[in-house]
């Protein structure tokens, strides 16, 4: 999405587009990536030093209301923090790993074929639907596997002695 699809959006949603709506509409939908506020607010600082945290903070959340972008949460695995990304992307589901931090995106059908099912079932219409899966990835579980048995070591060896003089397993 251009500038002008951007324009286009916040008009159809009745915002007036500002210069801080527009630098960081803009920094997210390029950006294609999840950046939390403080970094964004580094961002657009870089584009227009007169911009302050407050602004950017509280455009962030007009942006949000305005649906304009999602904030995530991401299983808050980096800390409190909030994460942004354009809704433009349609629907994803995020794979978080919970040891590196690493987030994929999942773009695939049983996601929608979920939203129908919710919506048959409970007769729900569905605004907003956000899905997190939390877990390691492969990489981490190699070196997760490395640390337990280091750890199942290390515990073997502070063992307490038995009173046969054997050490505890
Ligand atoms: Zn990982
Ligand atoms: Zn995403």
């Amino acid at each position: 999405m251009g500038a002008e699809g951007i324009r286009h959006s916040l008009r159809e949603r009745g915002f007036r587009l500002t210069r801080q709506r527009q630098i960081l509409l803009e920094l997210i939908d390029k950006s294609g990536q999840h950046l939390d506020a403080e970094r964004l607010y580094q961002m657009a600082r870089a584009i227009d030093p007169k911009l302050n945290r407050v602004t950017v903070y509280r455009t962030l959340k007009m942006l949000k209301h305005g649906g304009l972008v999602d904030e995530l949460d991401l299983m808050h695995v980096e800390g409190d923090q909030h994460y942004y990304e354009t809704r433009m992307k349609g629907e994803h589901a995020h794979i978080i790993c919970l040891r590196c931090g690493r987030v994929e995106e999942y773009f695939g059908e049983p996601l929608e074929s979920l939203k129908r099912q919710v919506e048959a079932v409970f007769g729900f219409q569905i605004v907003i639907q956000r899905t997190e899966v939390g877990g390691y990835c492969s990489h981490c579980q190699r070196l997760r596997a490395e640390e337990l048995a280091d750890a199942a070591r290390a515990a073997e060896a502070t063992a307490p002695v038995t009173r046969t003089g054997k050490r505890g397993s």
